[in-house]
């Protein structure tokens, strides 16, 4: 192999220093986010592909950045899962749904909630007392609120998850398993754990209209599914194509930009008006 000149390895080092660096800043601005009131939640609708109404939607932390430039969660969520943040920040995520579930209620707007959970978050004892406590603070039903976890959770701490699973099913809160048939996740799984839902990844409803080996999985995942007694959500729909598709071959629900990006909350609360679902 070709010997690196010096140049190159300072450019490196220099690309790494400049990597880790842009992580302990966020860290450092993570820590705060909470207390100065950085975060927001976005609410993504989930229509009933059938109905054609609004049946939940799921809940998409945002980070608002004062004078810097807007970061995702794709690039957060990795460090505050790192550094342990995720554990209050989940817990800010779990509170606010509710808050928001009990604002739709008193608005006659009634809609289920979903949160994202992360894999650190099965670990937190507290958990599942906080989404007690939450739900009853708010005076929701306890339906009303939803976890997805990834497959990735499932099969990495199989213990915890199936007691906590079990336990969050006696409390009457449902599960769905997010971006499913990318993990590794073995199908004996769904049959023992208390799951309710499965959601299709993105990356399969993407190219169904010219992939018939995206089709075929699409098909496979429904009908095991069904099988097995669970509902199923397709992600990221965003082509008429894609929801005929899906609507045809039995999927549930759709959520997606094709009807509505995720959404501060009160052009939520417009988008359930407008849509007239209630
Ligand atoms: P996810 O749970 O798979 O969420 C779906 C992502 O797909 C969201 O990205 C959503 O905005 C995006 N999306 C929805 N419909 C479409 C579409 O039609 N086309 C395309 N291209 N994208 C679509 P977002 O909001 O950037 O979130 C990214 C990921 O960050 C989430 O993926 C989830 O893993 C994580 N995340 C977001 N909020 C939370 C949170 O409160 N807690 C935890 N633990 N993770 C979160
Ligand atoms: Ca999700
Ligand atoms: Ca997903
Ligand atoms: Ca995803």
């Amino acid at each position: 192999a070709k010997k690196a000149t010096k140049s190159s390895v300072q450019f490196y080092s220099q690309k790494l220093k400049d990597a880790s660096q842009r992580i302990i800043e966020l860290e450092n601005a993570l820590q705060n986010a909470i207390t100065n009131h950085e975060f927001e939640l976005f609410l993504q609708p989930m229509l009933d592909l059938t109905t054609g109404t609004i049946l939940k939607a799921e809940a998409l932390l945002r980070w608002n950045r004062l004078d810097t430039e807007k970061i995702g969660p794709d690039e957060f969520i990795p460090i505050a899962e790192q550094t342990g943040l995720i554990v209050p920040i989940g817990k800010w995520v779990i509170s606010k749904a509710c808050e928001m579930i009990s604002t739709l209620n008193h608005r006659g707007q009634n809609c289920k909630l979903s949160v994202n959970l992360s894999p650190r978050q099965i670990s937190d004892r507290h958990l599942l007392d906080f989404i007690r406590t939450s739900i009853k603070n708010n005076h929701i039903q306890p339906d009303q609120l939803e976890l997805e976890l990834t497959e990735g959770v499932l099969v990495d701490n199989y213990d915890k998850v199936q007691f906590l699973l079990t336990e969050v099913r006696k409390l009457g809160v449902s599960v769905s398993i997010d971006d499913f048939g990318t993990g590794y996740s073995s199908l004996s799984y769904l049959k023992k754990l208390p799951i309710d839902h499965i959601k299709i990844d993105r990356s399969f409803i993407q190219d169904l209209v010219n992939d018939e080996n995206d089709k075929a999985i699409i098909l496979a995942i429904i009908a095991m599914a069904h099988s097995l007694k669970l509902n199923v959500i397709a992600e990221g729909v965003e082509t008429e194509l894609q929801r005929n598709f899906l609507q045809l071959n039995h999927c549930n629900l759709a959520q997606g930009y094709l009807f509505s990006r995720p959404l501060p909350f009160a052009q939520f609360c417009d988008y359930l008006t407008t849509t007239a679902n209630q």
